[in-house]
C-alpha cells in the first residue's frame, strides 16, 4: 500500500520508475521547492486503459496560486534570470533537453499511463517533440538582440536610437492534457529563452509529467522561482493565475470556449495573450492521388492520438472520381488503429483521456446518426473491461449543417465527403468558424498551391498531415487562435519592444 496516495500499484504492469513517481506525495512546486498546499483536496490521477485510479495530485488553491505567481515576480524582478549573460540561459535549457532525453522512457510511460496514449507514440513523438523544442528555443536565448534602427525625421547624427527587445515579465501558462509535456514545454521554452519566468498549470486529466519536469528543471540549474509548476483546476486555480494582476502573459492551449473565456477576463487588465484553440481540419484528396497512399494517410491524419488532436483532420474531402476509392483504402486502414490498452507494444492507438471525452465523443456519433448520417465502420465501442475505448469511426452521408461536420469532436471520428471542383471543396473546407490547419493529397502543383492559398488555415500540409517543426510558426485563423507559437514569432511573443530615443 503506498501511504501517500492510499492506491495498491502493485496490481498495475508499471516500470519502477514509473511506481515511484505515481507514489510521490502531493505537493506543488514553487519558488524552487516541493511545498505542500495550503488546502487538503487531491484530484484523483485515472489511468485511462484501465478507468482506475492509480494516483493523486494537489488540487492548488487560491494562496497556492498566489504564492506562485509571487515566486515568479520576485525571481523576474530581481533579475536572477533575465540579466544572465544569455549564454548561461541558453546552456541551462540544453542542459534541460538532455535531461528530457535522459529520462525518456520513463516520461513516454508516464504520458501513456496517465494521457491513455501508446506508450510507443510518446516515445516516438511525444519526447523527441520536447527535446527537440528546449533545444531549438534555447538558442533563441543568445539571438535575440536589440536592434539598431534610424530615425527618419533628425539630421543623421544627431540622435542615438535604438530598439530593445526585452523580456515581458511573468507568464502564466496553462496546457491541455493530449500532449500534456510537449505542450508544457511548447509553452515554457520560449519563455525561458526571452527572459520571462514562469507559472505553469498542466490540465487536471494529465498532470504527472508536468511534476517529473519540476524535478529535471530543479536539476537543470535554473534557478529556483524562475518555473513554478502548480497543479489544480482549470475554473479555479487556472482563472486565479488569469486573473492575476502580477501576472503579465498568458498563454493558453485548450478549448475555443475557454479560450475565449481567458482572453476576456485576461485582456480585462491588458494582459497580452496568446491562444491555441480547436479546428476543424479539412484534408482534401485530389483525383491523381493513388487512393492506397491518400487512404491510410488520411486515416493517419484524423486517428493518431485517438483523434485528441487539435490539427486532426477530422473532415475528409475526396474528389468524387476517387472518393469511394479512398473510402475502401481509409476504412482497411482502420485495422491499423484498433485501440489497445497504452503499454500494449502492439497499440497504435489507445483510449480516449477521460470518461467524460468517452461521453462526449459518443455522443456526437449518436448525434451523426440522428442527424442522419451513416457509419462506413466504428461508430462504437469494442468489449473491454473498463477503459474509455472507442474505434476508428468513418461517418458518410453527411450534410454540411450537421454538428458532426461543424464541431471539434476531438476523438476518432472523421466525415467523409465528395467535391467536384477545386473552388467547391475550398469553399467547402472554409466553411468553419476554426482555422487552424488543413491538408491537401495531390501531386499536381499548379492545385496544391493554388488551394494552398485559398484555404483559411494557419498550417497548411501537403501529402502529410501533423508534421509539427519547432522552427515554424504554429497557430490559428480565425476563431482557433491568437498568435503563433514556435518559430521566431512564438519567442517574441514573450518580449515587449523598447524604443531609446537620446539627442546627441
Ligand atoms: P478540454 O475541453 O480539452 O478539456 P479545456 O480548454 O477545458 O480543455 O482545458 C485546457 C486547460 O485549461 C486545462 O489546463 C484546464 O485546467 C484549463 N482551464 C479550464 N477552464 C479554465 C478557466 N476558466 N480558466 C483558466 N484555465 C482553465
Amino acid at each position: 500500500m503506498n501511504q501517500m496516495t492510499n492506491v495498491k500499484l502493485e496490481q498495475f504492469p508499471y516500470s519502477e520508475a514509473a511506481k515511484k513517481a505515481l507514489a510521490r506525495k502531493p505537493q506543488l512546486f514553487i519558488d524552487g521547492q516541493w511545498v505542500d498546499s495550503t488546502g487538503g483536496a487531491a484530484i484523483e490521477v485515472i489511468d485511462p486503459s484501465s478507468g482506475k485510479v492509480v494516483s493523486r495530485f494537489v488540487d492548488a488553491t487560491n494562496d497556492d496560486v498566489d504564492r506562485a505567481v509571487a515566486a515568479a515576480r520576485r525571481a523576474f524582478d530581481d533579475g536572477r534570470w533575465s540579466d544572465l549573460p544569455p549564454i548561461a540561459r541558453e546552456t541551462m535549457l540544453h542542459k534541460l533537453a538532455d535531461l528530457l532525453g535522459a529520462h525518456a522512457d520513463e516520461l513516454a510511460e508516464l504520458e501513456a499511463i496517465d494521457n491513455g496514449k501508446p506508450k510507443g507514440m510518446a516515445a516516438a513523438i511525444d519526447i523527441p517533440g520536447c527535446i527537440g523544442m528546449m533545444h531549438y528555443m534555447a538558442g533563441w536565448a543568445t539571438k535575440l538582440g536589440t536592434e539598431a534602427s534610424e530615425p527618419m525625421a533628425m539630421p543623421r547624427g544627431t540622435f542615438h536610437t535604438y530598439v530593445r527587445r526585452e523580456p515581458i515579465g511573468v507568464a502564466a501558462q496553462i496546457v491541455p492534457w493530449n500532449f500534456p509535456l510537449l505542450m508544457a514545454v511548447l509553452k515554457i521554452a520560449p519563455a525561458l529563452a526571452a527572459g520571462c519566468t514562469v507559472i505553469l498549470k498542466p490540465a487536471e486529466q494529465t498532470s504527472l509529467t508536468a511534476l517529473r519536469l519540476a524535478d529535471l528543471i530543479a536539476e537543470s540549474g535554473i534557478p529556483a522561482g524562475v518555473v513554478n509548476i502548480i497543479t489544480g483546476n482549470g475554473h479555479t486555480a487556472g482563472d486565479r493565475l488569469v486573473r492575476h494582476p502580477d501576472v503579465d502573459k498568458v498563454a493558453f492551449t485548450g478549448s475555443t470556449e475557454i479560450g475565449k473565456l481567458i482572453n476576456k477576463t485576461a485582456t480585462d487588465s491588458l494582459k497580452r495573450v496568446t491562444l491555441e484553440l480547436g479546428g476543424k481540419s479539412p484534408v482534401i484528396v485530389l483525383p491523381d492521388v493513388d487512393p492506397r497512399v491518400a487512404g491510410p494517410g488520411t486515416a493517419q491524419a484524423i486517428f493518431f492520438n485517438s483523434g485528441q488532436v487539435c490539427v486532426a483532420g477530422s473532415r475528409l474531402y475526396a474528389h468524387k472520381s476517387v472518393f469511394d476509392q479512398v473510402l475502401e483504402n481509409f476504412v482497411e486502414a482502420t485495422n491499423f488503429w484498433q485501440p489497445r490498452a497504452s503499454l500494449d507494444p502492439a497499440g497504435h492507438m489507445g483510449p480516449l483521456v477521460s470518461d467524460e471525452q468517452f461521453n462526449r465523443v459518443m455522443g456526437y456519433i449518436e448525434d451523426g446518426k440522428k442527424a442522419g448520417a451513416s457509419v462506413a465502420v466504428g461508430g462504437d465501442s469494442p468489449a473491454s473491461e473498463g477503459g474509455y475505448y472507442v474505434n476508428p469511426t468513418v461517418l458518410v452521408d453527411v450534410k454540411p449543417d450537421m454538428r458532426v461536420v461543424r464541431e471539434e469532436i476531438f476523438g476518432p471520428v472523421v466525415v467523409a465527403q465528395r467535391f467536384d471542383d477545386l473552388d467547391e471543396v475550398a469553399r467547402q473546407a472554409n466553411d468553419t468558424r476554426f482555422g487552424l490547419a488543413a491538408g491537401i493529397w495531390t501531386k499536381d502543383l499548379s492545385a496544391m498551391h493554388k488551394l494552398a492559398a485559398k484555404l483559411k488555415a494557419g498550417t497548411i500540409w501537403g501529402n502529410c498531415h501533423g508534421v509539427i517543426d519547432p522552427a515554424l510558426p504554429f497557430g490559428g485563423y480565425k476563431e482557433s487562435g491568437l498568435g503563433r507559437e514556435q518559430g521566431r514569432e512564438g519567442v517574441e511573443a514573450y518580449t515587449e519592444l523598447k524604443s531609446v530615443i537620446i539627442q546627441l
